[in-house]
């Protein structure tokens, strides 16, 4: 059976190459099949001291081995008994493609007939953005499934109560303001200084603390949230209890999403898959135990299912 996996793209400064070994020295989640492996050091100047390595290496491989194996049995257990499962999505860098500014996202026609073929088959199908649960159903466009917007603080009915004053205190921010209703996010992806955009923005999240509120960075974006325990890990709960399920599978590709990944411990079965890129956080990809290098390979991981 193929795993629909490849490795991250590398990255024009080698940290791609240091950080994939670094991983792989403890059993990294990445699905590579070993002949990649080969081919990867043919081409690799900086094999000869892996080289030195190569016991440690094949011990890694062993890891890397049954960690495909039990990602792929997994995956065929959600398949086998979809009505027992529940499929939740993120949205943005998962399903849609990033582009420079959110209002230019379009899910692609494929893939949303792909969803729509998973909402007929499964128990659960669920988007969880950090749009607005109403953007997210406008940006996918598919009846029969459930959509939660604002990081699953749609579903934290506290949440409101935060939302005139979080709105005053973007009014007083000197950035263009992505108004989301519960929360609000400053976005730098177009800065054209990015350093200088990013400084800026850090001081506007130590103002953010400082008021009580709960700021987060995300993918070129700072997000100003209330400070209520809710985000995708308590959505995903919350949503798979609802419907009475104890098999899932989650997608995602920012620091969001790893809230969700954690939302799926303790499942009979779960299978976490991070969405990589350059700008993958690391703790997304090591929390993985499936990674996909675009949403067009996770499609390919969908079709699957
Ligand atoms: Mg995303």
């Amino acid at each position: 059976m193929h795993v629909p996996a490849e490795r991250v793209r590398d990255r024009p400064d080698g940290r791609d190459q240091a950080d994939r070994r670094e991983r792989r020295g403890h059993g990294g989640p990445f699905l590579e099949p070993r002949e990649q492996n080969q081919q990867r050091h043919d081409d690799d100047p900086a094999a000869d001291s892996e080289e030195r390595t190569e016991e440690a290496g094949d011990e890694a491989d062993e890891n890397e081995h049954g960690r495909i194996v039990r990602a792929v049995s997994a995956l065929d257990r959600l398949a086998e008994a979809p009505d027992r499962a529940g499929i939740v999505l993120d949205v943005d860098g998962t399903l849609a493609p990033i582009v420079p500014r959110p209002e230019q996202a379009a899910v692609p026609e494929e893939t949303r007939q792909e969803v729509a073929r998973l909402a007929d088959r499964y128990g659960l199908v669920a988007c969880v953005s950090g749009r607005t649960g109403q953007d997210a159903k406008r940006l996918v466009g598919v009846d029969g499934v459930r959509y939660v917007g604002s990081h699953g603080l749609e579903l934290e009915p506290s949440a409101a109560r935060w939302s005139e004053e979080i709105h005053r205190f973007a009014a007083g921010v000197d950035w263009p303001v992505e108004d989301k209703g519960l929360t609000v996010s400053f976005h730098y992806r177009e800065a054209e200084d990015e350093d200088a955009a990013l400084e800026y923005l850090k001081e506007v999240a130590e103002r953010a603390r400082a008021a009580g509120l709960a700021p987060r960075f995300g993918r070129k974006v700072l997000e100003i949230r209330p400070p209520v325990e809710a985000h995708k890990g308590t959505a995903v709960r919350q949503l798979l209890q609802e419907a009475g399920l104890r098999r899932a599978l989650y997608a995602g590709d920012d620091t969001t999403d790893v809230d969700a990944f954690r939302g799926l411990d303790g499942l009979e079965i779960a299978v976490r898959v991070a969405v990589s890129s350059d700008e993958a956080p690391e703790e997304l990809v090591s929390a993985a135990d499936v990674v996909v290098s675009s949403p067009a390979e996770l499609l390919r991981l969908l079709r699957r299912l």
